[in-house]
């Protein structure tokens, strides 16, 4: 039998981190854990309760017993709080534009690391590995596991890919209008989590010049060096 492979990815807004972390899963034929569901999916239960996400030890609170059911299925990550499946309005813009105040909050990170390492074990074991993504998944919640990645793109690179995805273009226009967004949420999580450079025994993945075949591509050649490794 051979051990359960986890592989850890890191990145900013843009960078390609889910789609490919999930092509890549499917391509292994293991599990998926997107921890930025997980904060999100506290946003959507923080604002569905009423809780003022300026309070933080109620946000703490919320995040120690909110009823999260997370699917790891890399072809269709289901998301479910409670009897509501949350899967698209965690994608809202107004769940977009809380989330940072709930992942800032040093007392729930904590709190979803470690239901996070938690579950990268379960899905590791379950299904045979796990390709978990995030933003400090490479540094703080599974800094032993043996494959991790952090995926980069130029600035320019990223903004075009979000406008595109959000807009359904990347026009001057288009990219303005996303750059706030994307710019200010990056700075504001950067405060609490490394994913701009490397850390130690980590190794970048730069998708600027690569589509969306060739950044997945890449994954896999490193994660197959370091299996091989
Ligand atoms: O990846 P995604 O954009 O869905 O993440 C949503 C938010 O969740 C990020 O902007 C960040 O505030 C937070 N997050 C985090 N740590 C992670 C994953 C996401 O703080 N590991």
């Amino acid at each position: 039998m051979t051990a359960p492979i986890v592989v850890a990815i890191d990145g900013p807004s843009g960078s390609g981190k889910s789609s490919v972390s999930r092509a890549v899963a499917r391509e292994l034929g293991v599990g998926y854990l997107d921890t930025g569901a997980m904060y999100r999916a506290l946003t959507w239960w923080c604002l569905a309760q009423d809780i003022d996400l300026t309070d933080g030890p109620a946000v703490v609170a919320a995040a120690e017993d909110f009823p999260l059911a997370i699917g790891t299925d890399p072809d269709d990550p289901r998301v479910q709080v409670g009897d509501s499946d949350v899967t698209t309005e965690i994608r809202s813009e107004r769940v977009t534009a809380a989330v940072t105040a709930v992942a800032t909050n040093v007392g729930v990170r904590p709190v979803l690391q470690q239901a996070q390492r938690d579950l990268i074990a379960a899905i590791a074991e379950d299904a045979g590995g796990v390709v978990a993504e995030g933003r400090d998944i490479t540094t703080v919640v599974a800094p032993e596991a043996p494959v991790r990645i952090l995926l980069t793109a130029s600035e320019e690179a990223r903004l075009r890919r979000r406008s595109t995805e959000l807009h359904g273009r990347s026009d001057d226009s288009a990219v303005a209008a996303t750059r706030d967004q994307i710019v200010q949420r990056d700075r504001a999580d950067s405060t609490v989590s490394q994913f701009t450079t490397a850390s130690d025994g980590v190794v970048t993945v730069d998708t600027s010049d690569l589509d969306f075949e060739g950044s997945v591509a890449a994954v896999l050649a490193v994660v197959r060096e370091r299996v091989r490794a």
